[in-house]
């Protein structure tokens, strides 16, 4: 068995997962970095070597039935151990109730609040005496969020399941807390960061003087797993520069003319009405 720490990452290829990998590993735990396309894993792997720790990278789409059992099964046959799980691996680009289908639905359901449910069921069998468990969750969880929809609904039902495993495994040594980004420049938003609206929605409302990092994100994860954390159990922790926090609209926003905001800022998202 590994001496050292062992975390399984979901989403580790890109963006906030991949930021995660590397502070687990420059902090001397080895990560089983979950992704679904092997290339994009592959070169990620490239870029974690030389690091205090191993990073193994398994290509395989979380909402699989078989893929709980397959990743936590590597962790365990490569190292001998499981101490971390991170449920990070998500998807974007979400729409209001009135424009998400069936299909729709089920997809952002599967991804970011059955396939954590079910990774986190698997790894429960596997921790030793202490493990903790991170959810990423999202603001669009906290606050209503426009065109959240079932992006919102999945990642809300994150944050309960989140307090569920809480309080039922606390005092069995396992702690799960949540982190709650605000908007961070990566893959996943950077065409809707191309969107003036967009972009002002989240700067001109958040009182911070830059933009957030996907480093500020790992951190925070990081900070949830370590033992540094230790008495934190069943929070969500809002990491997104205060943008939850507060009713604070810039000076910018407040004096900005009308007709420079797109039509997305007027109240017309609503479907029609019946007859
Ligand atoms: P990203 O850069 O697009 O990375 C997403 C990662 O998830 C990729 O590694 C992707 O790998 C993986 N993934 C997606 N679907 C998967 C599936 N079915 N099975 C296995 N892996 C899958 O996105 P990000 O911005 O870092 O987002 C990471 C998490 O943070 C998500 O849960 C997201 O909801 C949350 N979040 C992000 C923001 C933000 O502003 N960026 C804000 C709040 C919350 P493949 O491409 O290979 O599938």
């Amino acid at each position: 068995m590994s001496d050292q720490p062992v975390a399984l990452i979901t989403g580790a290829s890109s963006g906030i997962g991949l930021a995660t990998a590397r502070t687990f590993l420059e902090n001397g735990v080895h990560v089983v970095g979950v992704a679904r396309n092997p290339a994009k894993l592959d070169n990620a792997a490239e870029g974690l070597t030389g690091l205090p720790a191993r990073f193994v990278p398994v290509a395989l789409d979380v909402t699989a039935n078989d893929s709980p059992a397959r990743a936590v099964a590597q962790a365990i046959d490569t190292f001998g151990r499981l101490d971390h799980l991170v449920n990070n691996a998500g998807i974007g680009s979400p729409a209001p109730v009135h424009e998400t289908d069936d299909d729709t639905l089920d997809q952002f359901l599967n991804i970011m609040l059955r396939a954590p449910f079910r990774l986190a069921r698997e790894a429960l069998t596997a921790f030793g005496d202490t493990a903790t468990i991170v959810n990423v969750s999202s603001t669009y969880a906290i606050l209503g969020g426009l065109r959240g929809g079932a992006y919102s609904a999945a990642k809300a039902g994150l944050n309960g399941l989140t307090l569920h495993m809480a309080a039922q495994y606390g005092a069995a040594g396992i702690r799960s807390n949540a982190v709650a980004p605000g908007v961070i420049p990566t893959p996943m938003t950077e065409h809707r960061l191309e969107a003036e609206a967009f972009r002002r929605m989240n700067h001109d409302m958040t009182p911070a003087a830059r933009w957030g990092q996907v480093e500020d994100v790992a951190q925070a994860i990081w900070f949830l797993s370590s033992p540094a954390s230790g008495w934190i159990n069943g929070q969500v922790l809002a990491v997104d520069g205060g943008w939850t926090a507060t009713k604070y609209l810039s000076e910018e926003a407040l004096t900005a003319p009308r007709e420079s905001t797109s039509p997305d800022w007027t109240h017309s998202g609503r479907p029609p009405k019946r007859d």
